[in-house]
């Protein structure tokens, strides 16, 4: 039986572990130099004005909501396709999320709808970049500034990726990245919040640590004992061991790019006029950076559905996945906000064609050809 290739997979190297290491050798465990350095090397790379490491992705969202102030009777507008955490942020901070649907071929949120969502009560939109392509932010500005709203990015799908020019973690007020293993870099488990506002920088920062004003490695410098809590906040640090494989992560990440977007192309070519297996369509002035490749499946009159196709291809060793349950549809937001089946029709349908196939750095062509080969077979 040949290798299982799953849909993601982290790439660790002897540069990486020599990094760990050498900070295991050091003094600092948790926030010592290495988090500053970490998030000095990530504003750099994308040009964001301040960095904010957090325990998480979904730490990282919490603290933006945290930061921007949103509060009970806040509404936040969010895409229903999307990873449940953009939504539940909104809910830790006692506001309410208001979805709206989504673009059929792009699976990126209907900036149409977004301006019939908003209330006297909407505070801020979070875009999300689905599977690495960034939203459309020219648009999503323009009506954010004209209805006087925060612009939020759930970017972390897309470190890396370009929207006319500019990267992401730079085209909202915003933006938050993770560091799971599937995606781009890894630290085990983290995230930030990237921000040009001095303001928003200072309030995730406050927060990540309890809500008090100074961290232990500065009041180590500064000689003193004293700190103060001036809002209620959480323990949601990375710690150096975790940031100094970031910045070793960082490193690798145009490589790591690159061949996500080679293996893009490879598939892009392979289903090109396929009428059964169509990628997304990528919007011109788009430069996508691929934590997923997903298809729809248009097995109408075949005798088969996207469940068959899943079993086969997993039952072939291909690890395929389905991104995702729109938000919704979880029982817990059917029965916290009354919403249904039948609400968000796009994103619906859309939840029922497609499936990500493996998208990883480490896979090599003959890998990405067993997945063509197979899915071939399997819509068949
Ligand atoms: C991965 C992911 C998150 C959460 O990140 P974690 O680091 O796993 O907490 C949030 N939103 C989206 C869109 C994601 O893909």
């Amino acid at each position: 039986m040949a290798e299982y290739i799953p849909y993601g997979r982290q790439y660790i190297d002897d540069d990486d572990i020599a990094e760990v290491v050498k900070t295991l050798k050091s003094d600092w465990l948790t926030t010592g130099p290495g988090v500053e350095r970490f998030e000095k090397a990530v504003c750099e790379y994308t040009g964001a004005g301040y960095g904010i490491a957090v325990s998480s992705g979904t730490a990282a969202l919490h603290a933006m909501m945290y930061a921007i102030g949103v509060k009970e009777g806040d509404e936040v507008i969010v895409p229903t396709m999307t990873f449940a955490a953009t939504a539940n942020a909104v809910l830790y901070c006692g506001g309410k999320p208001v979805f709206t649907d989504i673009e059929a071929e792009t699976l990126l949120m209907d900036v149409k709808q977004v301006e019939e969502k908003i209330s006297e009560k909407t505070k801020a939109i979070i875009a999300m970049d689905y599977g690495g392509q960034p939203a459309d932010y020219d648009e999503l500005r323009r009506i954010a500034d004209k209805r006087k709203l925060i612009l939020l990015a759930d970017a972390c799908h897309s470190l890396g990726a370009e929207y006319k020019g500019r990267m992401a973690g730079t085209l909202a007020d915003a933006s938050v990245f993770s560091f799971h293993p599937v995606k781009h870099i890894t630290t085990g488990e983290g995230g930030m919040v990237l921000s040009d506002d001095a303001e928003y920088a200072a309030r995730a920062k406050i927060f990540r640590n309890h809500g008090i004003t100074s961290d232990h490695h500065k009041r180590q410098l500064a000689g003193t004992w004293y700190y103060e809590m001036t809002d209620l906040g959480m323990n949601y640090r990375l710690n150096d061991i975790q940031c100094a494989l970031g910045c070793s992560q960082l490193k690798k990440l145009p490589g790591f790019l690159q061949r996500r977007r080679e293996i893009a192309e490879i598939y892009d070519k392979f289903f090109a006029g396929n009428q059964k297996i169509r990628p997304l369509k990528v919007e011109p002035g788009n430069n996508p950076s691929y934590h997923l490749y997903v298809v729809k499946l248009y097995l109408e009159g075949t005798g088969i559905d996207r469940q068959e196709v899943f079993v086969r291809l997993r039952n072939a060793g291909i690890g395929v996945n389905v991104h995702y349950l729109p938000v919704h549809l979880h029982p817990y937001y059917q029965q916290k906000l009354g919403t249904c089946r039948g609400m968000f029709p796009n994103s619906e349908e859309a939840y029922e064609r497609i499936i990500s196939l493996p998208m990883f750095p480490g896979m090599d062509n003959g890998m990405v050809q067993r997945v063509c080969d197979e899915i071939n077979k399997a819509v068949k």
